[in-house]
């Protein structure tokens, strides 16, 4: 690299954190070439259409504390797609016997400031008996006293913290999964009490708006990866997609011994760089990583995964009347109307999308099974439905949607910076202190980015949200 060229940086996947790397990284001034061996961009979010209309791979959803991202959407002019709601407002609905209305109580939070904002709801949230609304306080106060640097926290379940703060099983079921198992994507009994008191410190006991809910209102791709590749081809970046990256190349310092990146192969071709972002799924990096690049890279295996099926139904008129709604005693985790990011008029029927996380039962069964299944969930739980026609289902399913937020992850999550001199490490899988979500992706790219900047000598141009606390850590007695 001359001293006046602009430095040349490979992001390698191009995923939300790649994406965010090589934003971050043209922003910085540098040279970015971009290869993602799927014909799209996007990653784990991206669309398909199906009979003249778009559905997603997965519904995504995020909280107003999601500050990187945000800022990412931002960035890339696509922030207005996925307004926030005003006040966390979560209908949640449970079927009653004998095919009635079913039972509704809602989360949502006040005016009032954290953790009161959410007090008043649970005080009347009919899903849970009168001892045990009693009793959540008393796990909600000590998940505000834990400290997220403490280590021990990913040594025990989120379910056994919760069992031993007096919740019970009916508790964690109707209400302390509702928010785990679609953040962490594994059941409270399964999930690290670490990941899990990230978001819930993070998103609902410390400031009142945090866990405002936003989700897109366009198909993922408009929202991510096409505009994103628009930002950077237009900033002179290369982005090449159906291109896969076989091998990093590096090279040893003569005197010193020391690994440093040069560039990698794509293709069987190689491409010179005076940095490199490997932003690819935990276990295509324990593949790629050169000796030296971590002290064990085969141990990115153990952070296992976690599968995310979602079915969509297009219904002949409208049967969910809630943007949003969650249900307990049910399949049915999540569902959503879909309607307006489908592209369906909402004068010839309703688009919805139910998802369900941690689906390790789920993800193997037939579609026309699960279809079945949650036709008949949705006819429980929403009247309308019952006498309204299906003019079209499809299931989509990820087997590795997330990796497994389980005890025993935290020491296994690498930080930006790798062991070969100009290589950095990004994923929502790399050490971000969140679970594996958008959040997290974007903030590992940004990190990743950061850090490649000062090694190519454009310290004044590392982004803000790489300033960011990591572990953003209140005390609270
Ligand atoms: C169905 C589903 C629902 C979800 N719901 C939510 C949600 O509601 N909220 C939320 O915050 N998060 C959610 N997530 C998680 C979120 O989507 C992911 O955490 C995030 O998108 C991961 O981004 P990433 O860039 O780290 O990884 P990825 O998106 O996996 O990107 C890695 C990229 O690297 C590419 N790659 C791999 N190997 C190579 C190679 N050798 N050469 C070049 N490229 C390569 C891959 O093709 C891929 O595009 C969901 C995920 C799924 C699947």
């Amino acid at each position: 690299m001359s001293a006046s060229a602009a430095p040349h940086v490979v992001v390698v996947g191009g995923g939300l954190a790649g994406l965010a790397a090589a934003v971050a990284c043209v922003d910085g001034g540098a040279q970015v070439t971009l290869l993602e061996s799927r014909p799209r961009l996007g990653g784990a979010t991206w669309s398909f259409r199906r009979n003249g209309l778009s559905f997603d791979n997965g519904q995504h959803v995020h909280m107003r504390c999601c500050i990187a991202y945000r800022r990412f959407l931002e960035r890339i002019g696509t922030a207005a797609h996925a307004p926030m709601q005003e006040r966390l407002e979560i209908p949640v609905l449970r079927p009653t016997h004998g095919g009635g209305e079913p039972a509704l109580s809602w989360i949502r939070r006040s005016g009032l400031p954290a953790p009161l904002h959410l007090g008043a709801s649970l005080l009347a949230y009919g899903h849970l008996g009168i001892a045990d609304r009693a009793r959540l306080g008393r796990a909600a106060l000590a998940l505000r006293r834990l400290r997220l640097t403490d280590a021990a926290l990913d040594t025990e379940t989120f379910g056994a913290f919760l069992a031993r703060h007096g919740q019970r099983p009916s508790a964690i079921a109707a209400l302390w999964d509702l928010i785990a198992l679609p953040t962490v994507n594994v059941r409270a009994k399964d999930a690290s009490l670490a990941l899990a008191a990230k978001v819930f410190k993070t998103g609902l006991l410390t400031e009142a708006g945090a866990a405002d809910l936003g989700w897109s209102r366009v198909p993922l791709a408009q929202l991510h990866a096409d505009p994103a590749e628009a930002v950077l081809r237009r900033a002179g970046a290369t982005v090449r997609r159906s291109a896969r990256v076989t091998v990093l190349r590096t090279t040893r310092d003569r005197a010193t011994g020391a690994p440093s990146v040069t560039g990698v192969v794509v293709d069987g071709e190689p491409v010179d760089a005076d940095a490199v972002v490997l932003a690819v799924p935990h276990e295509a990096a324990a593949q790629l990583l050169p000796a030296g690049g971590l002290h064990d890279p085969a141990s990115l295996e153990g952070l296992g995964r976690s599968p995310i099926i979602d079915v969509h139904l297009v219904y002949d008129r409208r049967v969910v009347a809630h943007e949003v709604a969650a249900a307990v005693g049910s399949p049915v985790q999540f569902v959503f109307d879909t309607t307006e990011s489908s592209g369906l008029d909402p004068a010839d029927g309703q688009c919805v999308a139910v998802s369900v996380s941690g689906a390790d039962d789920e993800h193997g069964e037939r579609p026309d099974a699960l279809i079945e299944r949650y036709t008949h969930a949705l006819a429980a739980l929403f009247p309308a439905a019952r006498g309204a026609k299906v003019v079209d289902a499809v299931v989509s399913r990820e087997h590795a949607a997330t990796f497994r937020g389980v005890p025993g992850t935290q020491r296994l999550r690498p930080r930006p910076a790798s062991g070969i001199a100009g290589l950095y490490l990004a994923g929502a899988w790399t050490d971000t202190g969140w679970p594996a979500t958008m959040e997290g992706a974007v903030r590992s790219g940004v990190a990743a980015a950061a850090g490649t900047l000062r090694f190519v000598g454009r310290e004044r141009a590392v982004p803000r949200a790489a300033e960011m606390p990591e572990h953003a850590e209140e005390v609270v007695a």
